[in-house]
């Protein structure tokens, strides 16, 4: 095998010798794994540096493919732990990631492995982890919110997703894009596009625009919910049909034809008005009506 200097396998992300790798184990990429592989190394610098890691370090990445991005991880941080679905690449791995001690590659579906074990065996020793990942899209939203509802001791999480998610993670109230994703990951994180990326990029090309996003994650959450459940439950009960109002979103989820009179005062002692929608509401209004609904139906 080529090792440069360093002892550590040559650079994978070009499209030359991402072919020569597939043609070699005789890998056809799959589509319904999201198997679209970066080919270029100025996006990945621009994701490692992103991540902020060095030597005492470590990273958590998902779906590594060919290792790519796995080698450059391997190089800044303490320790790198990849997880990937697709049995296939293994021995592919094995090889790109042969000279990069500090790299292991663990085989299983993100959504279904015990984060928390994983990081206590394998982060113990570094001083703080990042996720770092080009994620596979058919499973973006699922992924990130494991992770924040884990509450897993993450200083960040940098990711290549489908830029429309991004959009809708970093969005302010009052536009299309803010919903209850943009509070989900509010709530945990502070969010920051980092760059928008071309589909030539990546091998194959996919249909949607990407971006790379940052999500600092908080040390406390940035309003104060004593029933973090129920929060969510108001959320996502007042966009369930975004082009109605507040009002009317919520007295189906809570009420019923006889009792929603009651949601109103309610909605007022808010301070919302009740003719407003969902997508105008902010975090810190959403924590205080989410309050004042729980004392109102006798939840709190
Ligand atoms: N990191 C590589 C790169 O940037 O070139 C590959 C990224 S590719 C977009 C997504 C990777 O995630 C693929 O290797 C795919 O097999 C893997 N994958 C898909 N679903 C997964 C899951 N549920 N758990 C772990 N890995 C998964």
């Amino acid at each position: 095998m080529e090792k440069m200097q360093t002892g550590m396998t040559e650079d994978i992300a070009s499209p030359k010798r991402t072919k020569e790798l597939l043609q070699r184990h005789g890998l056809v990429l799959k589509k319904s794994l999201g198997q679209n592989f970066l080919i270029d190394p100025n996006i990945l610098n621009k994701i490692v540096s992103a991540a902020g890691l060095d030597a005492t370090k470590g990273a958590l990445e998902i779906g590594p493919g060919i290792g790519a991005l796995t080698q450059q991880l391997a190089k800044q941080a303490a320790r790198v732990v990849a997880i990937e679905i697709d049995q296939r690449l293994l021995p592919l791995l094995e090889e790109t990631l042969d000279g990069y001690p500090n790299a292991s590659v663990v085989h299983g579906d993100v959504l279904k492995v015990e984060l928390r074990p994983l990081f206590e065996q394998q982060f113990a020793d570094v001083s703080g982890v990042s996720v770092v990942a080009n994620l596979p899209y058919y499973i973006t939203t699922p992924i990130i919110m494991k992770l924040l509802e884990e509450k897993l001791p993450l200083e960040n999480i940098v990711v290549m997703i489908q830029k429309e998610v991004a959009d809708r993670m970093s969005a302010k109230p009052g536009g299309k894009e803010y919903g209850s994703l943009s509070i989900a990951v509010q709530y945990y994180c502070e969010p920051e596009i980092v760059t928008i990326v071309p589909h030539t990029v990546f091998v194959p090309q996919p249909n949607v625009d990407s971006a790379v996003i940052k999500l600092k994650v908080r040390k406390g959450p940035p309003v104060e919910v004593e029933d973090e459940a129920f929060f969510f439950d108001v959320v996502q009960a007042a966009f369930v049909q975004r082009r109605k109002t507040i009002y009317n979103n919520l007295a189906s989820r809570f009420f019923t034809k006889e009792t929603k009179q009651q949601l109103e005062p309610i909605l007022q002692e808010a301070g919302i008005e009740p003719s407003r929608r969902g997508e105008t509401v902010s975090i810190q209004e959403y924590a205080l009506l989410s309050k004042c609904l729980a004392k109102a139906l006798g939840r709190s």
